[in-house]
């Protein structure tokens, strides 16, 4: 059961975050090409019950107390909604910390009222906009065959009417996938009929599903912040296209902490030896420990190499 609270990562939006990872690796309803959580292998849309409810709470509310993150959030290896489960979860942990509770959804299920009703009550609820172009949509983001764009967008607008806690949307950008002008156009003409807070505009910068994902050149992120700007507002627009710091909060057993996270969050080596250097422990013993337990490997992407979890390519 521990194994699916992680962390806590920093998260260049919220802070120090705790991970809640309540899905089975990797239940989806998309299979994103730059998926940091490797291809899925189940692609659902019915909601389901993964863990006990009343566990999970628990290991939770032990890890709270002892690593006081700045945030809790449900950001699994898989699409967090798809947890049946997961209003009775969000509603158990308000009652017991005051740490805000996030939720990383890709909105897919948004047009569901029980999704609706589990999502608002989260204190800060991000959602997936990375086209509104249905063909993009199907190429970069590849849905459930049953799913539908159109009633997922309509999903996000009606839900950010109803919806009172922090709303950021996350538009990532895949080269030559969905950076064209008409592509920025249509997402920020889309985003400008929602009530949001932010709207970031990221890059895959850990390593993604398929081989084919390259990050997109500086002038892309210009160009598209530049229109995002102008119909949203500068306020409104971050871009975050460069790495977090490695400012992992770990216990002392960093094989076992390092294990849990890289499910969802691969970790740069370097920043695994910077987090062995400054607690004092040996980087070339801890990693010889993590790839011996035959559940990691190394990916090199983008002139960085990362632990993740063993994958086949
Ligand atoms: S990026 Fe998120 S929505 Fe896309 S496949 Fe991975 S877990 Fe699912």
């Amino acid at each position: 059961m521990d194994s699916i609270v992680f962390g806590p990562v920093p998260s260049r939006r919220l802070g120090l975050s705790l991970g809640v990872n309540n899905v089975y690796n990797k239940y989806c309803s998309y299979s994103c090409v730059y998926c940091q959580a490797g291809r899925t292998t189940r692609l659902i849309i019915d909601r389901i019950s993964f863990y006990d409810p009343y566990k999970l709470v628990e290991a939770v509310i032990r890890e709270v107390e002892e690593k006081k993150p700045d945030v809790v959030s449900f950001v699994p290896n898989g699409e967090p909604t798809l947890d049946k489960n997961l209003g009775l979860e969000a509603r158990l942990i308000k009652e017991r910390i005051s740490v805000p509770l996030a939720i990383f959804t890709n909105a897919s299920l948004i047009y569901r009222e029980d999704v609706v009703e589990d999502l608002l009550l989260f204190d800060i609820v991000s959602v997936k906009v990375d086209t509104v172009n249905e063909e993009t949509w199907r190429k970069l983001n590849r849905p459930h065959p049953e799913l539908s764009l159109e009633k997922i967008l309509e999903g996000i607008i009606n839900f950010s009417k109803k919806y009172r806690g922090k709303l950021i949307t996350e538009t990532m950008l895949v080269k030559n996938m969905n950076t064209s002008i008409e592509e920025y156009e249509g997402i920020a003409d889309y985003l400008s009929n929602i009530r949001f807070d932010k709207a970031y505009i990221q890059a895959p910068i850990r390593p993604p599903a398929e081989k084919f994902v390259t990050i997109p050149d500086k002038d892309d992120f210009l160009i598209a912040y530049n229109i995002f700007a102008e119909k949203l507002g500068e306020n409104r627009v971050e871009v975050l296209n460069y790495p977090e710091q490695p400012l992992f909060k770990f216990s002392e057993n960093l094989v076992e902490e390092v294990l849990r996270t890289i499910n969802v969050h691969p970790i740069r080596l370097d920043y695994l030896k910077y987090i062995a250097d400054k607690r004092g422990a040996n980087f070339e013993e801890i990693l010889d420990k993590l790839l011996k337990t035959g559940k990691t490997m190394i990916a090199e992407y983008n002139g960085k190499k990362f632990i993740v979890p063993r994958r086949k390519t």
